[in-house]
């Protein structure tokens, strides 16, 4: 399917050369949060403000290659508003859908397209399992905030 890979290469693109809540907000009453991805150089550098029941505000900073950027930059459109716990969840499936495509690729007989996910833009990553190395570049910006999220925590 030549045409969606093409959409979904143009969205990538797209958050790549707009990136969506790009900046830092002011810490404290923000918090910040970093993570480094050494296989390929990428920097995230993730503040945020917690609601009395959402993520009431997410700015991203940072730099590296395509992938990693453009994901930061959906993931921050994506949970932007939203609880904890959907953030999390939020989290959990878009991991998931990097790793079924993983397993997909070492065992045919499992069918990716029979899950069904609402990711929006964030399905334009799946192409990025085809390239295992860069399955880091696209988790990167989720697991920072999930440490940010776990520091509130504790
Ligand atoms: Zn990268």
């Amino acid at each position: 399917m030549p045409g969606l890979e093409d959409l979904y290469k143009e969205i990538i693109l797209d958050h790549y050369k707009n990136p969506r809540n790009r900046g830092e907000l002011e810490c404290p009453p923000a918090h910040r949060t970093e993570g480094f991805n050494p296989l390929c150089g990428d920097e995230v550098t993730i503040t945020f403000e917690v609601g009395p029941d959402s993520l009431a505000k997410i700015r991203i900073a940072g730099q590296g290659c395509s992938i990693s950027q453009a994901s930061a930059s959906m993931m921050s459109a994506a949970v932007q508003g939203k609880s904890i716990e959907e953030v999390r969840n939020l989290s959990a499936q878009f991991k998931s859908l990097m790793s079924i495509h993983e397993q997909a690729i070492a065992s045919p007989a499992a069918d990716p397209a029979s899950t069904t996910f609402e990711l929006g833009d964030l399905e334009a990553l799946k192409g990025v399992v085809k390239f295992p190395v860069r399955i880091k570049c696209a988790t990167l910006s989720w697991n920072t905030l999930l440490t940010g999220l776990d520091e509130l925590d504790g």
